[in-house]
């Protein structure tokens, strides 16, 4: 009998859990539509740093999510490929990378080998600032609408504008029909492109004549809090930071510069600082736009980058980051704060979420008794090769390695008459007998998804592209990170701690409080949020509306 009740309660239970996770959030009929939405993503936050300092929190920064707002604390991407921008491809699409060709930040086209840059787009340039062949400047490859892009399409006076310290972080989540503004890391300024306007309005030449970025030059990075706050952190100076180390108080610029030049405004992008410029820029935008002040909604997408920077370089777990965030929270504060006062408590949404987490870095995991490591991508190609000449007498099969996955010689293939699936899945058994790989698969398996149920397979598809991918899927080993120059620690992989991110909602009229425990995905955001805008959701959307309203 006990039994038979306890499982009662535990169908119940579920039953609830089933249903608040289908509950439709608030829709524009039942609370009228925002003004504005805030759309705001701090770049690489893993869902465990937001709650590793809630004890160290501002009142009124990520606590307003956390105590006042909706906290998605099991929300995950549900791909395999967690990179930046595959992230903020998806999070106004409410689509992954098999549909919104975002499959990496850059990749090779697989018939001539070529680089290409997920914003890149060699017929536009940015205004007022010098750029370079495979800079960011175009939504040009992403195949997909955005929320914004329905928005303007139901009411063109409604805006979409979107601001980052890096370019895909504007451009993305700025949509096909948006408008983009990005820092530049050669002057300090921010700069949109002609794929979006033939010259800056008058507020952005105003912001950029202010030489706000200069400020900063020879600045202090200082810890916000006494050193005993950090004592669940990693300390400064760890030998694994590589030469150029890692400690507070950080000075800003290089020593011997007498004036701010490109290594300073490069610098400012792992500091609090580009993300105070990023937020004082979207003020100037609310202002020069008029964001949020007639009936027509307006969205803002501001991606602050410096949590990005500052955990390649030093890691999740490291001090430094653990201040950047809490600077982070004081900075979401103060934005709060004059959004309340110039849009309206009563106006806005705001949603918080990350285009991926972070991996600990292997010195860490090694410490903790995990096997961890880095994996040379060229060594892993020499080796694939060597097995594929043995076994099929031609050399060189596999070409290059290309957004996670390993591209084969077409041409060669064809030449020494080999069939292309018997090469591909010899390729995919030498990738998978790899230690640190936990998946492979091949473009076979992938098309036809004939490995259902296999490990890691459904969100390996969802990072793959037909058209665009390669031709064996790899996915690493967790606590894995391929040899790096420049990160100690990164993300990529289809594991929790790359893909667990949060998701934050704030709006009194939209959002009921309250922690929701159960898994949802960042594909869920756009449908959601288009709900709220009283539009439907984007059309290659494979998300369901969250319950911002429930339980
Ligand atoms: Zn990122």
């Amino acid at each position: 009998m006990k039994s038979l009740r306890t499982l009662t309660l535990l169908s119940a239970a579920l039953l609830l859990a089933a249903c608040a996770n289908q509950a439709p959030p608030a829709t524009s009929a039942q609370a009228g539509k925002p003004k504005l939405v805030v759309f705001l993503v701090v770049d690489g936050l893993p869902q465990r740093q937001v709650t590793a300092y809630r004890d160290q929190l501002a009142p009124d920064g990520f606590a307003r999510f956390l105590d006042r707002g909706a906290w998605f604390s099991d929300a995950h991407y549900g791909y395999s490929f967690t990179v930046t921008a595959a992230g903020h491809a998806t999070m106004l699409t409410g689509a992954y990378p098999h549909r919104t060709g975002i499959i990496g930040n850059e990749w090779k086209d697989v018939n001539t080998g070529q680089d290409v840059y997920c914003t890149g787009d060699t017929s536009a340039t940015y205004i007022g600032n010098k750029t370079q062949p495979l800079d960011g400047t175009s939504p040009r490859n992403l195949k997909v609408e955005t929320v914004g892009d329905v928005l303007r399409r139901a009411d063109p006076r409604s805006k979409v504008i979107g601001i980052s310290g890096k370019d895909r972080g504007a451009i993305l989540p700025a949509g096909k029909t948006g408008t983009a503004y990005m820092y530049m890391t050669g002057t300090g300024e921010f700069a949109s492109t002609t794929h979006y306007m033939p010259a800056h309005p008058a507020w952005v030449n105003a912001f950029n004549a202010g030489k706000r970025a200069d400020r900063y030059f020879k600045a202090e990075w200082k810890p916000l809090l006494p050193d005993a706050a950090y004592a669940r952190s990693i300390p400064d100076s760890q030998p694994w930071y590589g030469p150029a180390g890692g400690k507070l108080p950080m000075t800003m610029g290089v020593p011997a510069d007498d004036k701010p030049g490109p290594a300073f405004y490069s610098a400012l992008l792992r500091s609090p600082y580009a993300d105070v410029l990023s937020l004082e820029f979207a003020r100037a935008a609310i202002a020069g736009e008029q964001l949020g002040a007639d009936d027509a909604p307006d969205i803002l997408a501001i991606s602050l980058s410096g949590h990005d920077y500052v955990n390649h370089r030093w890691s999740a777990e490291s001090r430094l980051s653990h201040d950047h965030f809490l600077h982070l929270d004081r900075m979401l504060e103060a934005f709060f704060r004059d959004l309340d006062a110039t849009i309206g408590r009563d106006n806005y949404i705001a949603v918080l979420t990350a285009d991926h987490g972070f991996m600990p870095p292997p010195e860490v995991s090694q410490s903790r008794g995990l096997t961890a490591g880095r994996l040379s991508g060229s060594q892993t190609l020499g080796r694939v090769n060597a097995e594929l000449e043995k076994r099929f007498g031609a050399p060189k099969l596999a070409q290059f390695l290309s957004a996670s996955a390993l591209v084969l010689d077409r041409k060669l293939m064809a030449e020494r008459g080999l069939q292309f699936d018997t090469v591909a899945e010899a390729a995919r058994a030498v990738l998978a007998a790899e230690p640190a790989i936990a998946a492979a698969y091949t473009r076979r398996e992938l098309e036809t998804g004939s490995r259902a149920g296999a490990p890691f397979f459904e969100a390996m598809r969802k990072s793959w592209n037909r058209d665009i991918s390669g031709d064996v899927q790899y996915a690493l080993a967790a606590n894995w990170m391929m040899t790096s120059s420049s990160s100690i620690a990164t993300h990529g992989s289809p594991h929790p701690y790359d893909t667990n991110v949060p998701i934050l909602a704030w709006g009194p009229r939209w959002v009921s409080p309250g922690q929701r425990a159960a898994r949802v995905e960042v594909a869920d955001i756009a449908p959601t949020l288009a709900a709220v805008l009283g539009v439907a959701p984007p059309s290659a959307s494979e998300g369901r509306p969250l319950p911002f309203r429930g339980p």
